[in-house]
């Protein structure tokens, strides 16, 4: 024990029963002498732990009740002290006047002025020619004044005004003074002004003092250690390794740190995220605890408040509300609110090409949530150039496209505009706070009780008459959550202790840990209160602490602090910022206890990093694999043992392996057993190919393979690129759309094209359908809408133009029929349910099909196949006109195209040629037909590639370019590295 407890244990012996009060610095602090002493064996009957500030308020609670006055809160300082300074710039005056009136101003001066009244400083004190100014003591003296008659007016009082009535209630009525009790002062215990004269006027007969460890000297029982880290949260880290390697249970450890904002954190993420053996348990508590508490910011309503603010301050962007959603921060409507829930919705509004804009968010969900339902209605989402119908089930986007309507609709409906500075901001935070606000632990619902009780007082102050002036609202909601402790607690069985060096210390732990002893931390600058100088301090009163003092009182208080343990202590410091990269230097105190161990050499000092020094301090499996790693190598021997424990890294590695061999294996693409199987396209069972697939086939087996055997989709995201509206298959379906009515209306009409006769008629078709797209897809912006508009009028423009002149060689005979599919919106004789068997060659057969945007019989009495196409013509004015197998859409058609026609029209039908007419912008009307003589190799093309299935080799790509527009490119990892390494054993 300590010499505090043993002098407090000797008075509980000699005094067992008669009442004690204990003077504590806090009663955090005072409770965990009397549970020291308790552990120790003592008795501590009717002793009671008192802090200065707790007696006042005892003693002067009958005059306040009297007086109906209450406490003054710190949210009340600041109101307070901003009513004062604007009642002052009233009667003029120009010194203090001249600082910027901001919250932290107005905090500063509340706190001066309650430190002139805890010193017992009145405004006639405040003498003017004390101050370097004297019309700045004039106009503090005025500050002093108007203070206390704001408090006088509201029926207030701080801490000066509780302990003056204390005082005069003792003065007034002797009776009031405690009698047999005996008060037990600590020496260390600091005490100021009114303070001071309160309790030697109380407690001056009963008064005992408690002699405490010098700060001098250390005692023997004391061992110390020292380390320094390349970063805090190395730091942190190694205090809990050294935890580990001594076998300390964590209610033998406290950690104290010298600056709370930074180490709190860490401790509180290592332990959330490594160490809370419930996690997932939702109220579970983790095994530590903070005597100063977790700033709010951690909860999730300290989260969704902080993100709530900035969405409206930045102008409402997509991507912060997304973060909202798929952080589980906002209360979901039903059906949502489990796993996974959020997070759909926050996909669901990723789609939308919002941007940013409070007025875009209904119009643009309403707008989607609509064509989802006209597209269910359908069926049909698209048709690719390819004739490839893409189905999908829309149920699912539909309930959640509601989900997230019905949430954004509540969520702006609370939500006020950034010019909003009324009181109806904080009211609204309340509603948020209230109901749309996710809250799932202890930690969630404490911090929301918490700012609803700050925002009720704030709401106090408003409707007191006075109002709230110069108060921001906007940034006093902003900074609720970092400036609201939560969960501030003694320390707990079965839990490490962290505290703060101002207060902490008092466990009586046998490990105590004391982080962050840096020269930039400890004790850092001692920053002169701008409103009152140390000069002007020590000329108005000697109970006024400077700056200087408050120096000199930390490094006394962390001698104090040392003295005090018997167990093991351990001093740290960062000696490297891992953020800014530079070098971080220890304090004078840190150095002065290392000077003083003469067994520890200073250059020597163990460094802590990211990997712990042996398997045994590590804090987790990341760790010891690390600290392995780090042994090995990163040899070999160490992947194999990852593999060993984890079987999916091992398949991983196994892979890796085997594709770095110079064998073809099964995970170059080759799958055993697939001939003759459910999936071969030349059994009778076999799936039915289309152009596209065979396509697919021959510009990547592998993506053959991905697509029409495993069948994996990419994700059905509503991906749109704010820059455009409308991707390239929903322009390409919009274009067919109105080329088929067109060609069709004149086709009923018998008539033939003509630009002049037929421009506004193949407009208005256009601005149909334009019209129909919009509502189904809401384009980003107008300029966007306006810009592709103007694009899809230039190619309907070229489409009307090039007909007319192509027409007088041919007339089209068949629009979008359907071979081996289901008749589009209007059937054709061509069409047909049943696909059409293809000999590609001797035995091999497979049964095709495709839609064929066209069919034209051509002057000589054949037929001409024609496909539009949106895109680029580059890549079909190839020498080789099947590029590999890439293109093989005009040799199968003319084949499928051929059988057709024979069976509706008669053996005689002959296909003419197949073209591709190109009415983009970019190619400007162009058109590429083969006769069937230049394709005549095409299907022997498609043979070899239906070997390749059959055979079951599905080998990558060897050419990177095929990747760029692939739907599987997130199923290949590293496209460059499998490409290689498809040529190389292609080779
Ligand atoms: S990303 Fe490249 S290698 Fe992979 S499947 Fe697609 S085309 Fe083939």
């Amino acid at each position: 024990m300590n010499r505090l407890l043993e002098a407090l244990a000797e008075i509980c012996r000699k005094h067992p029963l008669r009442e004690k009060w204990l003077l504590a610095p806090n009663a955090r602090a005072g409770h965990q002498w009397l549970e020291a002493l308790a552990r120790s064996g003592t008795g501590v009957v009717n002793l009671h732990v008192k802090t200065v500030r707790g007696l006042a308020r005892d003693l002067a609670a009958p005059r306040m009740r009297a007086l109906r006055i209450s406490l003054l809160s710190k949210l009340g300082q600041s109101i307070v002290a901003q009513r004062v300074w604007e009642r002052s710039a009233r009667t003029g005056g120009g010194y203090l006047r001249n600082l910027t009136p901001t919250p932290r101003l107005f905090d500063r001066l509340a706190s001066t002025l309650i430190e002139l009244r805890r010193a017992g400083l009145s405004p006639a004190d405040l003498i003017p020619e004390r101050f370097e100014a004297p019309i700045k003591g004039r106009e503090l003296g005025m500050l002093l004044g108007l203070w206390i008659e704001e408090l006088d007016r509201i029926r207030r009082t701080d801490h000066g005004g509780v302990l003056a009535l204390a005082l005069e209630r003792l003065r007034t009525d002797p009776d009031a003074a405690p009698g047999a009790v005996v008060a037990l002062l600590p020496e260390d215990l600091e005490l100021q002004g009114l303070e001071k004269e309160l309790l030697t006027t109380v407690l001056a007969e009963n008064l005992i003092k408690l002699p405490v460890d010098s700060p001098d000297s250390l005692p023997d029982s004391l061992h110390l250690s020292f380390f320094h880290a390349h970063g805090e949260i190395n730091e942190a880290r190694e205090a809990l390794r050294r935890c580990l390697e001594a076998g300390a249970p964590l209610d033998r450890v406290e950690i104290v740190a010298s600056d709370k904002e930074s180490y709190v954190p860490i401790l509180h993420e290592l332990f959330e995220s490594r160490f809370w053996p419930a996690r997932g348990e939702e109220n579970a508590s983790p095994p530590i605890t903070f005597a100063d508490g977790i700033p709010a910011s951690y909860s999730r309503p300290g989260k969704a408040l902080t993100l709530w603010l900035e969405w409206i301050r930045e102008g409402f962007p997509q991507a912060l509300l997304v973060r909202m959603l798929e952080d589980g921060l906002i209360r979901c409507p039903e059906g949502f609110e489990g796993p996974g829930g959020p997070a759909r919705l926050g996909r669901c509004l990723r789609g939308l090409a919002i941007g940013r804009g409070r007025e875009r968010y209904l119009p643009l969900i309403e707008g989607r949530l609509a064509a989802l339902k006209r597209r269910a209605e359908r069926q049909v989402l698209a048709c690719d150039d390819e004739g490839e119908v893409h189905r999908r089930d829309e149920s699912r986007f539909i309930a959640e496209m509601e989900a997230l309507s019905s949430l954004v609709g509540r969520l702006l409906d609370l939500t006020p505009p950034l010019t909003e500075t009324t009181f109806c901001v904080v009211e609204r935070a309340r509603d948020f706070l209230e109901t749309a606000v996710s809250s799932r632990n202890e930690l969630d619902n404490f911090a929301r009780r918490e700012f609803l009780e700050e925002i009720e007082e704030l709401n106090g102050w408003f409707q007191d008459g006075s109002g709230l002036p110069d108060l921001d609202l906007w940034d006093w909601l902003a900074g609720l959550p970092e400036r609201t402790p939560l969960l501030g607690s003694r320390p707990r069985e079965g839990a490490l202790h962290v505290s703060s060096l101002a207060g902490g210390g008092h466990s009586g732990r046998e490990h105590i840990y004391i982080l962050g002893l840096d020269d930039t931390r400890f004790p850092g600058v001692g920053l002169q209160d701008p409103l009152l100088l140390d000069g002007e301090r020590r000329r108005l009163s000697p109970e006024l602490p400077t700056a200087r003092d408050h120096l000199e009182r930390k490094v006394e208080n962390f001698r104090y602090l040392l003295a005090r343990q018997r167990g093991r202590v351990t001093l740290s410091y960062t000696s490297r910022s891992v953020v800014e990269d530079r070098e971080m230097f220890p304090s004078s105190a840190f150095g002065e206890q290392l000077e003083g161990c003469s067994d520890v050499d200073p250059e020597r000092l163990p460094l802590a990093s990211f990997t712990p020094s042996s398997a045994e301090r590590a804090l987790h499996l990341g760790e010891w694999w690390l600290w392995r790693l780090g042994e090995s190598g990163g040899s070999l021997s160490a992947l194999g043992s990852v593999a060993a424990c984890h079987p999916h890294l091992g398949q991983g590695l196994l892979a890796r392996l085997a594709r770095d061999s110079d064998r073809f294996t099964a995970f170059d693409g080759r799958i055993a057993g697939f001939e003759g199987g459910p999936d071969d396209p030349t059994t009778q069972a076999g799936p039915t190919l289309s152009a596209s697939a065979l396509q697919t086939a021959g510009r990547c087996p592998l993506a053959y393979f991905f697509k029409h055997v495993l069948r994996i989709e990419p994700p059905d995201d509503f991906e749109e690129d704010p820059t455009r509206w409308l991707d390239s298959l929903e322009f390409g379906s919009l274009l067919h759309e109105v080329f088929h009515r067109f060609i069709s209306e004149l086709l009923q009409r018998s008539e033939k094209p003509k630009r002049d006769l037929h421009w506004d008629l193949l407009q208005e078709i256009l601005r149909g359908a334009v019209k129909r797209y919009r509502e189904e897809i809401p384009p980003p912006s107008e300029s966007v809408f306006s810009d592709r508009l103007r694009e899809l009028e230039r190619a309907a423009h070229v489409f009307l133009v090039e007909e007319e002149v192509f027409g007088r060689t041919g007339s089209p005979v068949f629009l979008e029929a359907s071979v081996g599919m289901r008749s589009g919106a209007i059937p054709t004789a061509l069409d047909s349910l049943e696909p059409v068997r293809l000999e590609l060659e001797e035995g091999v057969e497979i049964r095709a099909r495709g839609r064929i945007d066209r069919v034209d019989l051509t002057s000589s009495g054949r037929y001409a196949i024609w496909d539009y196409k949106t895109g680029g013509a580059k890549r079909f004015g190839n020498k080789d006109p099947f590029l590999q197998g890439r293109l093989l859409q005009h040799a199968l058609y003319i084949d499928l195209v051929r059988e057709r026609l024979r069976e509706i029209i008669g053996p005689d039908a002959e296909v003419e040629s197949f073209g591709y007419f190109f009415p983009g912008a970019q190619e400007h009307g162009e058109r590429i037909s083969w006769t069937p003589e230049k394709l005549q190799d095409g299907l022997g093309v498609a043979s070899k590639l239906l070997r390749l299935i059959t055979g079951g080799s599905f080998v990558p790509t060897e050419n990177r370019q095929d990747c760029e527009f692939c739907d599987h490119r997130a199923c290949c990892g590293d496209l460059d590295l499998t490409t290689s390494q498809s040529d190389r054993k292609l080779k």
